[in-house]
């Protein structure tokens, strides 16, 4: 097996030749010695714990001053692309977060490389207040901070999680990334009897015969994959198994634990409950814990062909009922369906798609600040002992759930029916329906030189 590569790359004097040095030491350029390497770039043996790679510079051995910016990073790309398995990107802490910094990540985004982000120039302990602000970067990777001028912060760090990267990619149980393709999962969770496998039967359009019909199986679920106007949807029926412990045990007892356990293996929680009976506390838990993995859910409120009298208004009314008995599923759509007949059963796949998309939601930071600063401005938060909650910025830093960091004076001045409020004016003015939404705070109180 070939030595694993590492690309370093950043925009210009953020400190990756200086970040090379320090990683290679005295070691020569081994560039004359590879037969067909371009002149753009420098490769060098390297070794960490006893662990033998190679390190590409990609910005040594370009003149600066007659090459154009974007032509480096194009340069710099195409390098991660061709050879790197793993790629580091300088950052500067000193600077914070520039345009092409952006512009680098939006390259390479798509390279599904594993990326370590090396927030370089933090000289010492008091600058770590300049780190997270390259969340705003909006890769999931994690931030390390280092000074390759000084190597006393953070260099042997990166050297750890490059090697843990390079581990990852020769395991085939670890995929860095989810292939393109991957179908969404969907978890139908509920009480027993409200017709959960009623429903997955509907949609795989044929009876299924139940294959693990086995007493004391300790299967939780039953996976069924289905194609739906060309999208790959897996189904998660937890109710399909316990047939045979029925029998044995008169009345099935209900696993919330189960439930659990199949929703998180899922992309999309679908809660079933009901028409006549409502929203039960073992539903309020499960809303709850799909909230707490950050799954996308929806509320099926089935059987409801034993409804009589139905009108517009009627549906109106149990919404009404549900979103009050459920606060934490207000996000939820609810659709009203009968697995009997087959009324309305397929609107679950299309909201599926829907709650998902807006689970994997990214919100490009300046539409993000521009509502915070919108809500802000209508309605600041109250003082709390003369202290003021504060908001500089805020960036989304994930997906499934949506997740954003506020930079703020201080959190603990943040009370709860503020950020609800928050979440509130995200939601008015992006499509998060479907999806929990988490807004995280950090404080940048005394640190923030910026004023
Ligand atoms: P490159 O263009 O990305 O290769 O950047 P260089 O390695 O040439 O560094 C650019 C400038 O940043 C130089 O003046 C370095 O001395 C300085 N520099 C590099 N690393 C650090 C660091 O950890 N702390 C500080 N304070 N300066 C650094
Ligand atoms: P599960 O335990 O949640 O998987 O529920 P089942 O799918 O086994 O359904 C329980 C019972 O409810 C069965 O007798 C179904 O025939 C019945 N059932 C399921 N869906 C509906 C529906 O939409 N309307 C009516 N009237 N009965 C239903």
């Amino acid at each position: 097996m070939r030595e694993p590569i590492i690309a370093i790359i950043g925009r210009p004097n953020v400190g990756k030749s200086t970040l090379v040095n320090r990683i290679v030491g005295a070691r020569k350029a081994i560039v004359d010695d590879l037969p067909g390497v371009t002149r753009d770039r420098a490769y060098y043996d390297a070794e960490w714990q006893d662990q033998h790679f190679t390190v590409v510079d990609t910005g040594g051995l370009v003149p600066r001053e007659h090459e154009e910016f974007t032509s480096q990073i194009n340069q710099q790309v195409d390098v991660a692309l061709e050879e790197a398995d793993v790629v580091i990107l300088v950052v500067d802490g000193q600077a914070g977060v520039t345009a092409l910094d952006e512009e680098i990540v939006k390259q390479i985004r798509p390279l599904k490389k594993p990326v370590l982000i090396a927030v370089n120039k933090i000289d010492n302990r008091e600058q770590l207040g300049l780190v997270p602000e390259f969340y705003q970067l909006g890769l999931s990777s994690e931030l390390i901070p280092i000074s390759a001028m000084h190597g006393t912060v953070g260099v042997g760090d990166l050297l750890d999680k490059v090697m843990t990267a390079v581990q990852d990619l020769n395991n085939p149980e670890i995929s860095m990334q989810p292939p393109e393709t991957s179908a969404i999962r969907i978890a139908f969770v509920g009480r027993p009897n409200v017709g959960k496998s009623s429903l997955v039967n509907r949609l795989l359009g044929e009876e299924r015969t139940i294959v693990s019909d086995i007493p004391g199986t300790t299967r939780d679920a039953i996976d069924s994959e289905v194609l739906w106007h060309d999208h790959d949807f897996v189904l998660v029926d937890t109710a399909g198994i316990r047939r045979k412990s029925k029998v044995s045990y008169g009345v099935e007892l209900f696993s919330v634990d189960r439930a659990i356990r199949s929703l998180k293996r899922a992309d999309v929680t679908v809660l079933v409950i009901e028409a006549i009976e409502g929203v039960t506390d073992q539903d309020k838990r499960i809303i709850e814990t799909s909230n707490q993995y950050g799954k996308a859910l929806i509320i099926v409120v089935n059987k409801w062909d034993l409804v009589e009298a139905k009108t517009p208004k009627s549906t109106k009314e149990f919404i009404k009922e549900i979103q009050h008995e459920a606060p934490h599923g207000r996000f939820a759509p609810i659709v009203f369906t009968s697995a009997k007949t087959g009324q309305r059963v397929e609107k679950v796949f299309e909201l599926a798609l829907k709650v998902y998309e807006n689970n994997h939601r990214r919100i490009q930071t300046s539409v993000v600040n521009q509502v915070l600063l919108e809500a802000y401005t209508l309605s600041p938060p109250p003082p709390l002992k003369n202290k003021r909650f504060k908001i500089y910025y805020g960036t989304q830093v994930d997906v499934a759930p949506p997740t954003f960091l506020l930079f703020v004076n201080s959190d603990k001045l943040l009370k709860e029916s503020y950020r609800r409020y928050l979440e509130h004016r995200l939601r008015e003015n992006i499509d998060f329906e479907g999806s929990p939404v988490v807004l995280a705070c950090r404080s940048k109180d005394e640190k923030d030189t910026k004023g």
